[in-house]
């Protein structure tokens, strides 16, 4: 057996047998990067089978440490496919952490334009590289940890991801059903919700082929002993107001405080519910009203304070002083008709809140601020957004193609199905 021969079968469009998966996977440190990513278009352009995609994932997962975590009862996570402004896990975990639930989760750093959970902790002072036995004592101790991926947990999904990230074969449902569930396998997942993003600023562009990548990661749950719901969410328009790390976490801060933007809390609402919902096994409707009963009474306010002390951060600096500001204006009168997630989310990064080259430093301050939401009527001149940023702020964009302002409301559906 040979990758060339494998890289030739899938060029063929003909089927993979498990045995050449497990070949690539177990050979993927010695085998050329131009010789994975041609595989990688080979697949994206022909795609996999089911039982292709399933062998892989498996592979992948297999190729490093599995984290073991039987010993927690009720151990709960939760994924995003990669959005704009999505703070939902800062929200989500200690609501669910109050509630009887222990939430062990490994989480990324940003990818592209999509900001990631670990960097928005950072943000904040907190440790995110934590030892194994670290982990689990926290968990142990207050219910909740999150920390970032260990090096080791599917080692061979870093290596494809990176290749993927620069080849343009990201945007593969088999690839990224593989990757995601590879993380979760060998990350010691049992009960898992997955908000699976959908619109200009998420990888799924429109709802079949979210559909189609929700179904094939049930799929994969299910042959793994693992519950997975799917929740597909609208990702055309950032979520609630806040784009870039610190920016996040004082959103997600008020959401937990019972305030805040009503997409964003309809949002965990319906993933914190879900969530207690499969893992307690009680139904949707008793599992909501815990929610709206933590988050009323602001316990899992008080729990999202103790986690940032426990991982050695502090929520003393939330507001963003000793920045560059620029305020952008309406140009004309109407109704708020579009809010492009991807333009927003590269706007941001452009201001420092993610990378644009590896060694780049995040601003944690940076980001965006929406003034005005989907639907809202403005008057020309009324402030439609705030930038931020440490660096001089220059902008040669024209806000009118990521801003429309129109005659009439649009219909916008926030949840656009659950599987
Ligand atoms: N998130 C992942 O972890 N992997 C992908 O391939 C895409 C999104």
């Amino acid at each position: 057996m040979n990758i060339i021969d494998i890289i030739t079968k899938k060029k063929n469009s003909e089927i993979l047998s498990k045995e050449e998966i497990n070949y690539f996977v177990a050979n993927i440190n010695e085998i050329e990067k131009c010789q994975i990513s041609a595989l990688m278009m080979a697949i994206c352009i022909n795609k996999m089978t089911d039982n292709e995609i399933v062998d892989l994932t498996l592979a992948m997962a297999d190729s490093g440490d599995k984290l073991d975590l039987s010993m927690f009862e009720n151990c709960v996570d939760k994924h995003s496919t990669g959005g704009v402004g999505d703070k939902v896990s800062l929200v989500i975990a200690p609501i669910v952490a109050s509630l009887g639930c222990n939430v062990c989760k490994m989480s990324g750093k940003g990818l592209g334009y999509t900001g990631g959970t670990i960097d928005k902790l950072e943000s904040l002072g907190m440790n995110m590289q934590l030892l194994e036995e670290d982990f689990i004592k926290q968990v142990e101790d207050i219910n909740i940890c999150i920390m970032s991926q260990t090096k080791n947990i599917a080692p061979a999904d870093k290596i494809m991801y990176a290749v993927r990230d620069i080849t343009a074969t990201v945007e593969s449902t088999g690839l990224i059903a593989a990757s995601i569930m590879s993380k979760k396998i060998a990350s010691g997942a049992k009960n898992l919700i997955i908000d699976v993003k959908v619109g200009t600023g998420a990888f799924m562009k429109d709802i079949e082929s979210a559909k189609e990548l929700a179904k094939m990661m049930k799929r994969i749950g299910e042959l793994t002993g693992m519950k997975v719901k799917c929740i597909l969410t609208n990702m055309d328009t950032p979520l609630g107001c806040a784009i870039g790390n610190k920016l996040e976490v004082k959103e997600a801060y008020e959401i937990l405080d019972n305030k805040g933007d009503s997409s964003l809390r309809e949002i965990c609402i319906t993933v914190a519910a879900n969530m207690i919902s499969i893992t307690k096994d009680i139904d949707y409707e008793t599992a909501k009203n815990e929610v709206l009963e933590v988050l009323n009474k602001k316990i899992a306010l008080e729990k999202f304070k103790k986690f940032v002390e426990y991982q050695g951060g502090t929520l003393d600096n939330l507001d963003n002083e000793n920045v560059n500001k620029k305020e952008i204006f309406a140009q004309s009168t109407g109704y708020i008709s579009k809010i492009d997630a991807l333009s927003i989310g590269k706007l941001s990064c452009s201001l420092g809140a993610g990378k644009l080259k590896l060694d780049d430093k995040i601003d944690y301050d940076a980001g965006v601020v929406l003034n005005k939401s989907i639907n809202e009527y403005v008057e020309q001149g009324d402030l439609l957004l705030t930038l931020y940023s440490k660096k001089e702020i220059k902008t040669d964009i024209n806000f009118k193609d990521i801003i429309n302002i129109s005659d009439s409301k649009v219909n916008v559906s926030l949840i656009h199905e659950i599987i």
